[in-house]
């Protein structure tokens, strides 16, 4: 991307957009956005989102990375509500887009499930149905045998990676009983 173009686009932001920006997270974000980003903070005086596009950028000590994994396992599954069952997370591969979804083991399940008769139909109507369907279907397999298992899911250690700076900001504010 072109750091000419960020510095005049993040310095044509306003303070409220900069700020909700940090608070939305900073995951998507690639790290040429991230390093302009936290320069415009500097400039602004706005230390502590610039300190929390720090973090972002350094990325998670492995013991942090550890902590928010089992923090946002031991919260409450957000399709389902219940608690008492660690969460995991898988991608949901459909015939026309693939979904990141975190709750506990058997709603996930149910997910997967649900998107496979969606794609079953699909095959029978789209032509190229047959060929995406096959590919969604063998990684949302893969997505099933992941999620049953006990192990927190590489799409989970994924995400907790990719929004670490944000994650563990709402950690330390709710370190029990958290919602995601
Ligand atoms: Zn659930």
């Amino acid at each position: 991307m072109d750091v000419e173009a960020l510095k005049r686009y993040y310095s044509g932001v306003s303070e409220e957009r900069l700020k909700a920006l940090v608070a939305e997270g900073l995951g998507d974000l690639v790290p040429e956005a991230l390093s302009v980003l936290q320069a415009e903070l500097t400039r602004r005086g706005l230390l502590d989102l610039a300190q929390a596009v720090q973090i972002q950028i350094s990325g998670p000590e492995p013991a942090e990375l550890d902590a928010i994994v089992a923090w946002l396992r031991s919260s409450a599954c957000p399709i389902c509500g219940r608690r008492g069952t660690a969460l995991n997370a898988c991608r949901v591969d459909s015939l026309y887009d693939s979904e990141f979804l975190l709750g506990c083991p058997s709603c996930l399940d149910s997910s997967v499930r649900r998107a496979e008769s969606r794609n079953a139909l699909g095959c029978l109507f789209a032509p190229l149905g047959l060929v995406f369907g096959t590919r969604a279907a063998v990684r949302n397999r893969e997505a099933v045998r992941v999620v049953s298992s006990a192990e927190p899911s590489d799409a989970l250690v994924e995400y907790a990676r990719k929004h670490h700076a944000t994650l563990a900001v709402s950690m330390r504010a709710v370190p029990e009983n958290p919602e995601p």
